[in-house]
């Protein structure tokens, strides 16, 4: 590849193709200066089949990195993962909404875990998306350490 072809973006993001967060998503990506500067893969439960080690998931999500990491030189992978989630909701009974978001930081770490040992030039930010309303009109943004 010529170098003028080469783009180059600062991250790539996985969140959930849920509708009703992507407004929200939209000004949160914003905020911190990702707008225009990341690749955006979706998919329902966001890194949930990393996690599980669902094999089709893991390839599918493990040739995007690859494609953002060697061809835009992504640094950064910000995991975005949210409340009331139906992908969660499917393979889970959360006693109640502490419990999800619990389950789901873990999820988030093991998929920190198994991207890290890929990529180790990449760093890992978890986002937990907290929705105060079913509509999705207002989502309070939280960087998990
Ligand atoms: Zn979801």
């Amino acid at each position: 590849m010529t170098e003028e072809h080469k783009h180059i973006c600062g991250s790539i993001v996985f969140k959930c193709i849920d509708f009703r967060l992507q407004n929200e998503t939209k000004r949160w990506l914003s905020e911190n200066n990702l707008s225009g500067d990341c690749d955006v893969v979706s998919i329902a439960g966001s890194s949930k089949g990393l996690s599980d080690d669902d094999s089709a998931v893991v390839r599918l999500l493990m040739e995007q990195l690859q494609i953002s990491h060697d061809l835009h030189g992504s640094k950064e992978v910000v995991l975005i993962h949210h409340s009331d989630c139906g992908q969660y909701k499917k393979s889970y009974n959360f006693k109640d909404a502490e419990e999800e978001k619990l389950t789901q930081i873990t999820d988030m770490k093991k998929s920190e875990e198994i991207i890290k040992k890929h990529f180790p030039d990449m760093s890992v930010k978890k986002v937990w998306a907290q929705m105060n309303d079913p509509e999705g009109k207002a989502v309070d943004f939280q960087i998990i350490e």
